[in-house]
């Protein structure tokens, strides 16, 4: 038996066991290391983050104004002796604020002692050193306090989390100047088809451009990772072998396009069965049906379908959240939307449909979903056209216009 007959061609995988195998083998393989807050966005944050301090450090003023002690208000009285001098930001008022005293104070400033209420100056009249207030003042009324954002000792940002613009905002509130983050991780890719020609080269009978690796490297790109980029391979069973098994031993994860199938020439999920060890190989969708994954010596594997939009919903949906979790983060897709469907499907019940779909407005001004009407997985340009993808599982084998179907913008799956 050869070991392309070991391979199960009958058993698909369902993409939610898909899922739950890439769950159980995703863990952080990536180191930690420390970075400059500028160095930090879009990696992934490897421990708690705890604030050192209270954010705001000290109470402060939310408006221009006027700042005083509420006490003195009891009984009715509206007018209040302005005292001279300014509470600006960085610059505190130095004395405390008698009660039946107020002073100018802008936003920013730390809240002088003695006072506990700020008034907008829009709801004043000043004449002199007299400070007319309006018939009520709320206590308290536009005060910052002290650690409302963020309490000293408490947990800010969760490890796992990638960092975005405001996580670095967070960070520079609290003081810090440096973040401890995950080490990108190194990721080899590879093309592989006799046909493939480098985008600028001459592409000779039957020859087609690459269009996986520049996509798949640019999707790649977005992410922690240090991509390899190991060209084409050719269609030789040997070649592939020896370039794939060397790149496996050199990065913990390795992706690939192309011979993924059952034909005479795809070698990549052959090299799979034969000298790794394959935990899913075909699973129950369309497009994209010929993905494996598994292991190869101590790397991952993905092998991805060869056909354009197939590799790129088998990265988007299985293999960059895998390879985010082998980053450091949790492993998660993200939360699919419900919107209401602007077509109407059947479609089998042994299998996931991914429809690439557009947001259409409906004359009611609600938002809904329409299917690009060109749906092979060659169509490329289909991806071009499509705001997000929308995934109907299994179990739905018919969509009314109007039924809800779980949507996720091309953005979210991090095609962006
Ligand atoms: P395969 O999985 O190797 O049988 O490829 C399936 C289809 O995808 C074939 O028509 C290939 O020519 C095409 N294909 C494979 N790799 C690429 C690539 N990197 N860029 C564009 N098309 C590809
Ligand atoms: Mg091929």
């Amino acid at each position: 038996m050869s070991a392309r007959d070991c391979l199960d061609y009958g058993r698909m995988t369902p993409v939610a066991e898909a899922r739950a195998i890439l769950a159980r083998h995703a863990r952080p393989l990536a180191g930690i290391e420390r970075v400059p807050l500028a160095a930090a966005r879009g990696r992934i944050l490897a421990r708690d983050l705890v604030s050192p301090r209270d954010v705001p450090p000290f109470d402060n003023v939310a408006v221009d104004g006027y700042a005083f002690a509420a006490a003195a208000l009891a009984g009715g009285r509206r007018e209040l002796r302005l005292l001279a001098g300014v509470a600006a930001a960085g610059h505190p008022f130095p004395d405390p604020v008698p009660e039946g005293r107020a002073v100018r104070a802008l936003t920013g400033a730390p809240l002088p002692a003695g006072c506990d209420t700020v008034v907008m100056q829009e709801e004043v009249e000043v004449a002199g050193d007299r400070l007319r207030l309006p018939g009520h003042v709320r206590p308290g009324a536009n005060v910052r306090r002290r650690g409302e954002d963020v309490t000293r000792g408490g947990r800010v940002v969760v490890a796992g989390t990638r960092l975005g613009p405001q996580h670095l905002g967070v960070a520079a509130e609290l003081g810090l100047a440096e973040l401890e983050v995950r080490t990108p991780l190194p990721v080899a890719l590879f093309s592989s088809g006799d046909e493939l020609v480098e985008p600028g080269g001459t592409p000779g009978p039957g020859g087609i451009y690459d269009a996986n690796r520049p996509m798949l490297r640019a999707l790649l790109g977005d992410l922690p990772v240090t991509v390899t980029d190991l060209g084409i391979l050719p269609d030789r069973r040997e070649a592939v072998e020896e370039a794939v098994l060397g790149a496996a031993r050199r990065h913990p994860l390795v992706i690939t396009s192309g011979g993924a199938s059952t034909g005479d020439e795809d070698h990549l999920s052959r090299l799979l069965e034969a000298r790794g060890e394959v935990l899913f190989w075909r699973v129950a969708m369309k497009p994209g049906r010929p993905l494996g994954f598994g292991r190869l010596e101590d790397a991952f594997l993905f092998v991805l379908p060869g056909n354009p939009v197939a590799a790129a919903l088998g990265f988007l949906l299985f293999a960059r959240p895998f390879l985010l979790a082998l980053a450091g983060a949790s492993f998660a897709l993200p939360e699919p939307l419900p919107l209401p469907a602007a077509f109407a499907l059947t479609k089998r019940g042994d299998r996931t449909e991914f429809a690439r779909a557009r947001l259409v407005r409906e004359s009611d001004g609600t938002v809904a979903v329409a299917r690009i009407p060109r749906e092979g997985s060659g169509i490329l340009t289909s991806l071009t056209e499509a705001d997000g993808i929308v995934e109907l599982p299994p179990e739905v084998t018919r969509v009314e216009p109007g039924d809800p179907v779980l949507y996720r913008s091309l953005v979210d799956l991090g095609c962006r």
